[in-house]
């Protein structure tokens, strides 16, 4: 998994369907060589205006490591069907009453993420290569407060760590 922030996306009107194009060299995140075009897969995303759409996000190869690596646009939380600031919202209890998410998500979300944050913040320091301090302000804190898509910043700081996606965001459950 490779999170693109330069990208284009073109609409096929006959087909109905987003076509995402990166516009980077991306880097395998297992050994660090570049990766070549492989093929792209589909996607469904749920946008914050709650509309659906579906996406054919690129894949890379990496001709070192042989792994195949998903290339996400930054608007799409991995492993989610959603737009990852719809799920960013939730996380910071904004505008619920526009969320495109059921209230049953939301609430799930928000249960999961309360019960997984002292796991998720031991992640991020890890990440980062520095000591948890026993006092001050979280990292998880930091980041929301410095950047407007902190999600992707988190998000884009575990995979390049190597750190288990899968595990670490399990605090927001598929759905
Ligand atoms: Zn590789």
């Amino acid at each position: 998994m490779v999170i693109l922030s330069r990208y284009e996306i073109n609409f096929k009107p006959s087909e109905d369907l987003f076509w995402v194009k990166t516009k980077e060299i991306s880097i395998c995140p297992c050994c660090g060589q570049p990766l070549s075009g492989y093929d792209h897969h589909l996607r469904l995303v749920r946008l914050r205006c709650g509309i659906k759409v579906r996406l054919l996000v690129p894949r890379g190869f990496c001709r070192n490591c042989h792994h195949l690596h998903t290339q996400l646009p930054s608007f799409v939380q991995p492993y989610k069907h959603y737009e990852a600031m719809v799920i960013q919202q939730v996380m910071d209890g904004k505008t619920l009453s526009t969320c495109p998410a059921e209230d049953s998500t939301i609430r799930r979300w928000q249960s999961a993420l309360r019960h997984a944050a002292p796991y998720f913040e031991t992640l991020l320091y890890a990440a980062n290569h520095t000591k948890r301090p026993l006092f001050g302000e979280s990292f998880l804190t930091k980041v929301q407060k410095s950047s407007r898509r902190w999600l992707t910043s988190v998000t884009r700081m575990l995979i390049s760590a190597r750190v288990d996606l899968p595990t670490c965001f399990a605090f927001t459950p598929p759905g």
